[in-house]
């Protein structure tokens, strides 16, 4: 029995977490269990989950809780529960930079580290691997992509791989001419054809945003540089990413989209243990087809592979930048073209770093933020453009 703790349990990917657990009550517990705001839902989850503890963290206004458990309260407690004596897994669901230190606190710990927060090795990828080699940790993927390549590879060295592809949704406005993207609003972009998540990674799917973050992970997960890292539209979702040996062999991992699949790997790896899915049905699935992605009509690619290329600070720079633009077009506040706009001007003000500690990553997010917020305002004056 492996106790898990949840980070984000109240999320998309805690959700999915939390089913795969309760299918599978033999082999997992839960440790602990973690939302920022959610103070119902997460009272319901401990009631049912009876966790060691729950954490908040933040204070919530006028709430009494009906679970008689331990609940603490505040970001510290977020990385008590990355490293809970009673976890051996921690499930990172958080969204954003805020997975950062918790990615590193559970591999610090010796967890193993199923990940779904790509952000955390996206800005700060030298930490996390450093972190990774330097401790008895363990990093599991949780993203479908990296799961994929992950069972690709079953262990075989990079130097054996020509290259790995990322297959991509294309998101909603895969074929919207270019002219139009600017009329698009937030329920537009939330309405995502094949996956269903959180409102952040829905809007970076829409920008092709999430699939350079996801290639900067890559990168890092498999040690490969990004001149062997491809990707290509896959509107079915199907075909969760291939891998292409040296040999000219192509291995790809294929099944329906649903993240309990990559989750239960995550967990249970290098065990395959029975699970519910419905049989895979390929004729159903047919016909799989692939595109190139517009890279010209979705900046938020090449700003991220450029960022990526770049190394150093400008990844987190790239990051931060683009979480204040998502919430700036959540809040609708910036058009969907002006995400892009937005990136674009704040990496151009600041200045490039090299990434050693965890206070170079917090100097370039804060940097970049402030520089995205502006170029926001700036964008915001006289409507939305
Ligand atoms: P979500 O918004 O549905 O859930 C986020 C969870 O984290 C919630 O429980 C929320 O309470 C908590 N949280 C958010 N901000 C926090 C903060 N500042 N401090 C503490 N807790 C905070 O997000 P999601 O869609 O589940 O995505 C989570 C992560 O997984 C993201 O990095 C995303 O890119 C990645 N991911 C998600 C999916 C998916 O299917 N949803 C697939 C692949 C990767
Ligand atoms: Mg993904």
């Amino acid at each position: 029995m492996r106790g898990v703790s949840v980070l984000g349990a109240t999320g998309s990917i805690g959700r999915s977490t939390l089913n795969v657990v309760r299918r599978h009550p033999d082999r997992f517990r839960v440790a602990a269990l973690t939302a920022r705001r959610s103070a119902r839902e997460l009272d319901e989850l401990a009631l049912e989950l009876d966790p060691d503890f729950v954490v908040l963290s933040e204070e919530p206004a006028d709430f009494t809780p009906r679970w008689r458990g331990e609940w603490r309260i505040g970001e510290a407690a977020l990385l008590e529960a990355a490293a809970a004596p009673g976890a051996a897994i921690v499930v990172n669901g958080l969204v954003g930079i805020a997975g950062l230190e918790p990615t590193l606190a559970a591999l610090r710990a010796g967890r193993r580290l199923a990940l779904a927060n790509k952000e955390s090795l996206v800005a700060g990828g030298e930490l996390v691997l450093g972190a990774l080699a330097s401790g008895s940790g363990e990093l599991l993927p949780v993203d479908s992509e990296h799961s994929a390549i992950h069972q690709c590879l079953a262990g075989r060295s990079p130097a054996e791989v020509r290259r790995i592809v990322l297959t991509a949704s294309g998101g909603p406005f895969r074929t919207l001419p270019a002219g139009d993207l600017v009329e698009v609003g937030r329920e537009d972009a939330l309405a995502h054809p094949t996956w269903s998540m959180g409102a952040k990674i829905t809007v970076d799917s829409a920008t092709l945003a999430n699939k350079a973050l996801e290639v900067i992970e890559a990168h890092h997960l498999f040690g490969l540089p990004y001149e062997r890292i491809d990707v290509v539209v896959h509107p079915g979702s199907i075909v969760h990413s291939m891998v292409e040996f040296r040999d000219g062999s192509v291995l790809a991992q294929l099944g329906e989209p649903t993240m309990e699949v990559p989750i239960l790997y995550a967990l249970a790896h290098p065990e395959r243990p029975a699970d519910e899915t419905p049989p895979f049905d390929p004729v159903k699935a047919s016909p799989l087809t692939f595109e190139r992605p517009r890279r010209e009509d979705f900046p938020m690619l090449r700003l991220g592979l450029e960022a990526g290329r770049a190394g150093g600070t400008v990844p987190a720079a790239f990051n931060a930048a683009n979480e204040v633009a998502v919430a700036a077009f959540l809040e609708e506040r910036l058009s969907f073209p002006g995400i892009a706009g937005v990136v674009e001007g704040a990496l151009g003000r600041v200045t490039p770093r090299s990434l050693e500690t965890l206070e170079d990553v917090w100097e370039a997010d804060g940097r970049a933020r402030e520089a995205a917020r502006e170029e926001v305002e700036a964008r915001a004056v006289g409507g939305r453009t």
